[in-house]
């Protein structure tokens, strides 16, 4: 990193900082800079970007976000810890950087745009990833407040994201991306890329949010596809039960006796549309 920036190596960063990672803030930093920067380009031209980025902890993506010439980064970071080390690189690019102390599932990210368009880049703590993706997908006003998110999850979570029908990790999760966006496994990333190395493999997923998606109800979405999904073994007439089984399937069109892991997004929106 710093011949990209002339910044400091990021592992002496961690120790002047005494930055020991917090397995409870899920942190397993990256000290690569070719890896930063292989994950910042995903994202796409920066330039005029503001970029987004949640727990920018000693700051090595945040770094590549900046150096790849991104106009403004406005992270979001949980531990106070990461503050002074995030300051340096504030002071580097000045008026570029903002740095917020607080935790992301309470942060209003529509409230932080300035109208210019936005990315989110993050390496997610893998105890909220998740759920800040769900939040995402759910915001306020659809087209988002965003053009991509471009996120570091465990590949098992990747998978989820990028699956469609007929796939073992098609679930909640892939309905809810294949409704709303375009979402493409980019790159795996192996656990001895990390300090501390994690015990399973990171993937990179970019995710584009669709102009117009089928017209439904998140809510009825979401209800559909926890019955349909909760028993996924189940023909659909008795995982969704609760939902008016039969009858609901039959009023969509839908065969009683299929599963739900062979049902298209499409066809979850129609009995999310029925109910
Ligand atoms: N971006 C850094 C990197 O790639 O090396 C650190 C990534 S580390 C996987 C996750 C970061 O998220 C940590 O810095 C952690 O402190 C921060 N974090 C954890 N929970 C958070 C929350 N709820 N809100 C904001 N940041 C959080």
């Amino acid at each position: 990193m710093a011949a990209l920036d002339g910044l400091p190596p990021l592992r002496d960063v961690i120790q002047r900082h005494g930055l020991d990672a917090r397995k409870a803030l899920g942190q397993n930093f990256l000290l690569d800079l070719n890896l930063t920067q292989k994950i910042a380009r995903t994202a796409g031209p920066l330039e005029d970007c503001t970029v987004i980025e949640v727990g920018p902890g000693p700051g090595g993506l945040t770094r590549a976000i900046l150096a790849l010439g991104a106009r403004r980064v406005i992270a979001i970071e949980r531990d106070s810890r990461c503050l002074p080390a995030l300051a340096e690189i504030s002071d580097h690019y000045p008026g570029r950087l903002t740095v917020i102390e607080g935790d992301a599932l309470k942060t209003d990210f529509e409230a932080l745009t300035d109208g210019r368009p936005v990315r989110i880049i993050a390496n997610l703590p893998y105890n909220v990833g998740t759920q800040l993706l769900v939040n995402w997908l759910l915001p306020r006003n659809w087209p988002p407040f965003y053009m991509s998110m471009t996120l570091m999850f465990q590949k098992e979570v990747g998978l989820r994201i990028v699956a469609d029908a007929d796939d073992d990790h098609y679930g909640r999760l892939g309905v809810l991306c294949g409704w709303r966006t375009k979402a493409r496994m980019a790159f795996d990333v192996p656990p001895q890329a990390f300090t501390p190395p994690p015990k399973v493999t990171s993937s990179v997923v970019q995710l584009e949010p669709i102009d117009n998606p089928l017209p439904c109800s998140a809510d009825k979405l979401e209800r559909v596809t926890q019955a349909a999904f909760g028993q996924r073994r189940k023909m659909l007439r008795q995982s969704l039960k609760s939902l008016g089984g039969e009858a609901l399937l039959s009023k969509a069109g839908i065969d009683p006796q299929r599963r739900a892991e062979t049902l298209s997004v499409e066809e979850f929106v129609l009995l999310a549309n029925t109910l």
